[in-house]
């Protein structure tokens, strides 16, 4: 069923809006209200007719793709109930911690009705504030089992004088939306209330820019911004041969996310994104995170590891590819802006150095492969753990690494952009997902060698690579030095209250002088901890004044001090003809 509903989403859309009769398909409606958003909780009524089987079983996601933490959102589940179409109420039987089976012998439609708390600003939560809502389907639409391909309709009831924006399919009524199948459904965010929208179009194509809190990215920003979204949009398309979606939303929040859900998140057709306050944020300060994001809308929204398709989502979804999911989104992030001319070739080029010495800088890269590093994401996706590396730097790293060698095995024929829209046109328009093995094998075809080498050394491995000859194809050499850095011995996040301290290591100064995990640290010498340059005060006493509960105080201690690599490309003094064919190659845009 993927490959028809894959191949044909315009059939399909039209086919949902219309008439339902889908043979074996649930007929699904949802309806999200929200009178009342002191209360700080939506009403769901999810409405399902067509009912042909003796038990129907619902479920609830506990994890968001993307977001590789499991969340049990039916914790936030409050007054569920089911009744048949007379009103009586039928017996819902918890199966699983977030499943519950209905005995629907004899019922053709049930009601299920239930209250969901919305209290966290989070990529990966919902909340109901006094002026806006956001949530994503992910977190509230129940899925019943068996039925992934059916589509659904969900209606809204908001506050009047309240805005809607949403990534699901619009139809003629501006309170009612489309979902070809659960998938997309779940994968959809909405936002309600008050916040800006700034529409641009992009090879005919709607897409807005929705800033919240409304007013705070001035214009001026917002448009030199969407010049700059649009730039990348169509670079990213020249790759792929066209943009897969009806229209494209980039969610804003310009103010501190309340979980360790921060950053930004993809989706199918959008992504939601965390930024510094409006006053601070800037448009080239949060490109390039947009175009992370944005490159995910093929790489790992469509082009995914074989073990998330289809997305199991009671349970972790482990595989071994983030490298690739989210490391080469990092390298073609870097390359999207410089080939919309975002941003300059000296910069280009100083983002790959980064990431080699991002992975050299850290002594866990000796220990954890690329590959390892993916699979136990989810034992600290969003929290530091003891002793880890960043497959994002990872692959960003390998990214650079191989396109530079498929370069250099065919004199400049072919790079990673051919294996990737090999990987988005043999694997997601074929409805499938991708393996580690297949991923070979493409690569194979187009050098003509065998890369099996390459993946035990720098994949499975963790050998350091030549990097002069890799980057020697393209007639660079990695130009390094070391400087000091702060240590101060723990992991911190900046929220309203101040940096809150996460990974304490127990063997620091700060912990000894009394830090604990938990803390807000407010001012670092009296200044601002947002603001004041942590590198400067590598092996320096401090003061933190601190919040604890509520209680403040002031902690004198001492921030250790580590070396870290600063890498730099440079050219050999006289490339050869071919290095120069494989430079500008690579460079060309
Ligand atoms: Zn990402």
């Amino acid at each position: 069923m993927k490959i028809a509903r894959r191949l044909m989403p315009v059939v399909v859309l039209l086919f949902a809006a219309s008439v339902f009769a889908q043979k074996g398909a649930l007929k699904i409606d949802h309806t999200v209200s929200l009178t009342e958003p002191s209360s700080r909780q939506f009403h769901i009524t999810t409405e399902i007719g067509n009912i042909d089987q003796p038990q129907l079983s619902l479920s609830l996601p506990t994890w968001a793709p993307g977001w590789y933490t499991v969340e049990n959102y039916f914790k936030n589940v409050l007054h569920f109930r089911v009744t048949d179409a007379a009103g009586k109420d039928l017996q819902p039987r918890m199966s699983r911690k977030q499943t519950w089976n209905i005995d629907t012998k004899g019922v053709k439609s049930i009601k299920i009705d239930y209250d969901y708390r919305a209290t966290v600003l989070a990529l990966n939560q919902a909340k109901i504030a006094d002026d806006y809502a956001f949530f994503t389907g992910i977190e509230m639409f129940l899925e019943p089992n068996g039925h992934r391909n059916d589509p659904a309709t969900v209606h809204f009831k908001i506050p009047a004088g309240w805005n809607i924006i949403s990534a699901l399919k619009e139809t003629s009524d501006p309170m009612t939306f489309i979902a070809a199948d659960y998938d997309t459904l779940v994968d959809a965010p909405t936002e309600m209330g008050k916040f800006d929208v700034t529409k641009f179009e992009v090879e005919g194509k709607p897409h807005y820019f929705v800033a919240n809190p409304a007013g705070t990215f001035s214009k001026e920003k917002s448009d030199k911004f969407v010049d700059y979204l649009a730039r990348v949009a169509k670079a990213d398309s020249a790759m792929f041969g066209g943009l897969p979606y009806d229209k494209y939303i980039e969610f804003y929040f310009f103010t501190p996310a309340e979980s360790n859900a921060s950053g930004a998140l993809e989706h199918l057709n959008s992504f939601v994104a965390f930024a510094p306050t409006g006053d601070v944020a800037t448009p080239d300060m949060i490109i390039g995170t947009a175009a992370h994001e944005y490159f995910h809308l093929w790489n790992v929204k469509r082009i995914r590891p074989a073990e998330m398709w289809p997305y199991d989502y009671s349970r972790e979804n482990e595989t071994p590819l983030l490298w690739v999911s989210e490391g080469f989104t990092n390298y073609y992030g870097t390359v999207a802006t410089y080939r919309a001319g975002v941003t300059s070739e000296e910069r280009f080029l100083q983002g790959i150095a980064s990431a080699a010495a991002g992975v050299e800088s850290n002594d866990a890269r000796h220990y954890i492969s690329p590959a390892n590093a993916s699979v136990s994401t989810w034992a600290g996706y969003d929290t530091p753990v003891a002793f880890g590396i960043s497959y994002y730097t990872q692959g960003q790293n390998l990214g650079a690494l191989f396109d530079l060698s498929i370069r250099n095995d065919t004199d400049g024929k072919y790079s990673l952009d051919d294996v990737m829209r090999t990987l988005y046109n043999d694997h997601y328009k074929k409805g499938r997902g991708f393996t580690t093995e297949e991923m070979i094998a493409i690569v194979n075809k187009l050098t003509k060698k065998d890369y099996h080498d390459f993946y035990n050394k720098y994949v499975w491995g963790t050998d350091v690579p030549d990097y002069d000859t890799i980057f020697g194809y393209a007639g660079y050499r990695l130009e390094k030095a070391a400087r000091q850095t702060a240590d101060p011995g723990f992991f911190g996040r900046v929220r309203s209250g101040g940096l809150i301290i996460a990974g304490l290591d127990p063997a620091s100064q700060a912990a000894k002088d009394g830090l604990k995990n938990g803390d807000a640290i407010e001012e670092i010498n009296d200044k601002p901890v947002n603001r004041g340059d942590l590198n400067a005060l590598a092996g320096k006493d401090v003061k933190l004044s601190i919040s604890r509960g509520g209680v403040k105080q002031t902690i004198d201690t001492k921030f250790g001090s580590r070396e870290v690599l600063s890498y730099s490309l440079v050219s050999v003094p006289t490339p050869t003809a071919k290095q120069m064919t494989i430079r500008q190659g690579w460079l060309k845009r």
